[in-house]
Parts: structure tokens; C-alpha cells; sequence
């Protein structure tokens, strides 16, 4: 007998993040803070070691009027001012397509409806095998199967291997959901180029031959791209999608406002057709009313303020931050290309992974903790997360970590 539904998975979550974490924490209360390497917050961190939290966002924030934040939505789909400025800001005029926009609790909440809605149970789900972890929970959760793809072949997207893995999803079902976390990928910091990304779309227009086509396009570190605006710019390809294709970009908050408690984000729907748009929209909208009914209406105002009386500002000092991150893992990637400590190929973003096969992270992932160097398993890897290590410890960490590496 069960209290829960029997066609879920009853294993418990197995945190990787959060055990590290009290770890590292154990280690720098025993042996003091300049002992110990915490690579494993994904967060960003200033250098007094502290988690950013952007002026411009919380000053603007407090201001609010209390009952702003205390009052429900205008709608379930969030507030058309938050909307509005959520599309003009991803897009930044790169896309011209038919669109709407659903607020939803952060990147993931965004994600997930994805994920539940455009999938049938026991239907495949299209995902790079080197991924942020809550996409394989998501799958679980709703009894989908999953086809991976290698995002590498040596240095660039490994188109070929993402071919087979749609082709093969698609001989079992009428249906292609994938998704791309792209650019500044977790975890490897790769993203992809504007070649790349056509010949992405070429070939998804291809499979809306026979299948409807579902992209599912991950942008939750886009505001830390080192390249800004001109980041945003591979976009004009989604406006060649076919009539069968549909894409839905996950925008969050979290990361681009550093404001990752307050579950902002937002499901853009773009499509060449108003009818393809509009039948994701009510499903989405449905789904929003019934799960979370309404976003955090202070989030909403507080990004509708930033964009329409601070963003000079806002743009100012988020960019500092990115200046900060991109001498961080500078630093760390030179380092490591000196000695030879291999990596995936690392263009931007919070995270740097280095590359190895599973049997021997696990043993390295243990010697590291035993030098007090505390990372994050991922599949086939270890993720450096440079975006909360000050540049005083980043410097000489790569020699550190090859030098043990050797000796595992
Ligand atoms: N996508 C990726 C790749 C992430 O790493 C994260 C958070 O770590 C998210 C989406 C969602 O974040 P949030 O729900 O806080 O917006």
C-alpha cells in the first residue's frame, strides 16, 4: 500500500550540491576560510566572499509600495507590464515572431511546464547528457523517458549526436521535445555559435516535417554572457522556424537579477502561427492557475521599475560583476590549459567543468576533499563553479588540482 501515486518514483533526491556544500562549510569552520577551496556554490559571490545582491534591484525593491508586494497578480499568466518588458529584454528586438508570455517561479517553473505539458507520459524528452540535474527530476516526475545527447565533439556542438538522439525519439512518437541550455551552459560554460544555432533550426525544421517540434531553449545565465547584448542576437534564427516548430525560451530572474529566492522568471512562447502560440498559452495558463496561481507580484514590479526608470544603472553594475567573472575564469582556464588539466570547452558563464570518466571523478571528487577543495560531481566530470570563488582563490587552483589530479 502506498500513500503516493504508484507510477512515481519513490527513491529519494540524491543532492550532490547540498551534502558538498555542508561539507565545505564543516571544513572552513574547522580549518579556517584561507584552508579551504568552496567551488561549490552556484551562485555568484563578491570577492569579500559574500553572495551578490545587486543595489539596483533591492534598492528598487524596498521602494515599492508595501501593498505592491502584498497583493495578488493582475492575471494568472502574470502582469502584461512585467510581460511586456520580460519579452523586450530576452529578445532585445532580435525576433519577430508570435508570442506570449507566461510569468512563472523562476527558470525552472518554466522548464517544468514544458516538460509536463508538451510530453505525454512514457514519451522521450530530448536532453544533453552533460546537464543541469532537475532536468532528469523533471522527466522522472512525469514519467517520460529521456534520449541524450553529447554536446561535444572535441571543442564544438556535436550536431551529430544531437541528430540521432531527436531521430531516435522521433521513430517512437509524433512528437519532439528538446532542450538546448544555451548560451553559458551549466555546466560546462559553452555556448553555442550563431552557425551553430542555424544549422540547429535547419534541422528541427526538417524533423516538423513529420513531427511537431517543441524547442525548449534554457537561457538562465544569458545576463552573464561575456558578450551582453550581442549574446542575445542568435535569436533572429528562431524567426526561419517552420510552422510546426514551436519554441519556448525559459527566462529567469534568479541569475540576471541575482534574486534567486524571490522565483521570478518567465515562459516565452514564440511560433510563426498565432494558433500554435495560443494553444501552448491556455495549456501553460491553465497549468499556472492550477500549481502556483500567481507570481510574486513585488518580483514582477520590482523588474518592471529596474527596466523602465533604472536599467542604465542596472546594466552598470551587473556588468562589473561579468567583467569579474569573465577574470576569474580567465584565470582559472589559462591556468589549467598551461598544465594540462582538461576541460570542456569554455566560452562564458558561472561554471567551468573539467572532463574525465565517472570512475575516476568519484575518486578525484574524494581527493580534492581531502586537499579541502570541495566541487560538484556532474556526469563525466567535476564543475568548478568560478562565479563564487574570489580571484585570490581562483589564482594557482588549476595547478592545485592537476597536481592531484596526477595522483589519483
Ligand atoms: N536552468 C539552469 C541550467 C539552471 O542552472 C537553473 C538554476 O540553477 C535554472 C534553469 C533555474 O533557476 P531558477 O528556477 O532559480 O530560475
Amino acid at each position: 500500500m502506498s500513500f503516493v501515486k504508484d507510477s512515481v518514483n519513490k527513491q529519494p533526491i540524491v543532492d550532490n550540491v547540498f551534502t558538498i556544500v555542508s561539507k565545505a562549510k564543516q571544513a572552513i569552520a574547522e580549518y579556517g576560510n584561507d584552508a579551504v577551496v568552496n567551488a561549490t556554490i552556484g551562485s555568484l559571490y563578491g570577492e569579500d566572499g559574500k553572495l551578490v545582491a545587486l543595489d539596483t534591484v533591492y534598492d528598487s525593491l524596498k521602494n515599492l509600495d508595501n501593498r505592491s508586494m502584498a497583493a495578488y497578480a493582475a492575471s494568472f499568466t502574470g502582469n502584461p507590464d512585467f510581460k511586456e518588458q520580460a519579452y523586450d529584454w530576452v529578445l532585445n528586438g532580435n525576433s519577430h515572431l508570435n508570442h506570449e508570455v507566461i510569468a512563472t517561479p523562476g527558470g525552472t517553473g518554466a522548464v517544468d511546464m514544458t516538460v509536463s505539458y508538451c510530453l505525454d507520459p512514457g514519451q522521450t524528452l530530448v536532453l544533453p547528457s552533460l546537464a543541469w540535474g532537475s532536468y532528469n527530476l523533471m522527466a522522472q516526475m512525469n514519467n517520460l523517458k529521456t534520449v541524450k545527447y553529447d554536446l561535444f565533439e572535441e571543442d564544438h556542438f556535436n550536431l551529430n549526436s544531437f541528430k540521432k538522439a531527436c531521430l531516435s525519439a522521433m521513430e517512437v512518437q509524433d512528437r519532439l521535445v528538446v532542450i538546448i541550455n544555451d548560451p553559458c551552459h551549466n555546466p560546462s560554460g559553452y555556448s553555442l555559435s550563431k552557425e551553430e544555432w542555424n544549422e540547429v533550426i535547419a534541422f528541427l525544421n526538417e524533423c516538423s516535417k513529420t513531427h511537431s517540434v517543441v524547442l525548449l531553449n534554457d537561457i538562465a545565465y544569458i545576463d552573464f554572457s561575456y558578450q551582453q547584448e550581442k549574446a542575445k542576437e542568435y535569436m533572429n534564427c528562431f524567426d526561419s522556424i517552420s510552422d510546426n516548430v514551436v519554441v519556448v525560451i525559459a527566462f529567469s530572474l534568479s541569475k540576471s537579477m541575482t534574486s534567486y529566492g524571490l522565483r521570478c522568471g518567465a515562459a516565452i512562447i514564440l511560433a510563426q502561427k498565432e494558433q500554435a502560440v495560443q494553444e501552448v498559452k491556455i495549456v501553460f495558463e491553465k497549468n499556472a492557475r492550477a500549481t502556483w496561481s500567481n507570481i510574486n507580484n513585488g518580483a514582477m514590479n520590482m523588474f518592471v521599475d529596474v527596466m523602465k526608470n533604472h536599467k542604465e544603472k542596472y546594466n552598470e553594475e551587473r556588468n562589473q560583476y561579468v567583467s569579474l567573472l569573465k577574470e576569474r575564469s580567465d584565470i582559472f582556464v589559462q591556468e589549467a590549459n598551461e598544465v594540462g588539466l582538461k576541460h570542456y570547452p569554455y566560452k562564458e558563464g558561472f561554471f567551468v567543468t573539467l572532463s574525465m570518466d565517472n570512475e575516476t571523478r568519484d575518486k578525484y571528487h574524494q581527493a580534492l576533499m581531502d586537499q579541502h577543495i570541495y566541487t560538484v560531481k556532474v556526469n563525466n566530470g567535476i564543475r568548478v563553479a568560478v562565479c563564487s570563488l574570489s580571484v585570490d582563490k581562483v589564482k594557482g587552483l588549476a595547478k592545485r588540482m592537476k597536481d592531484i589530479y596526477d595522483q589519483v
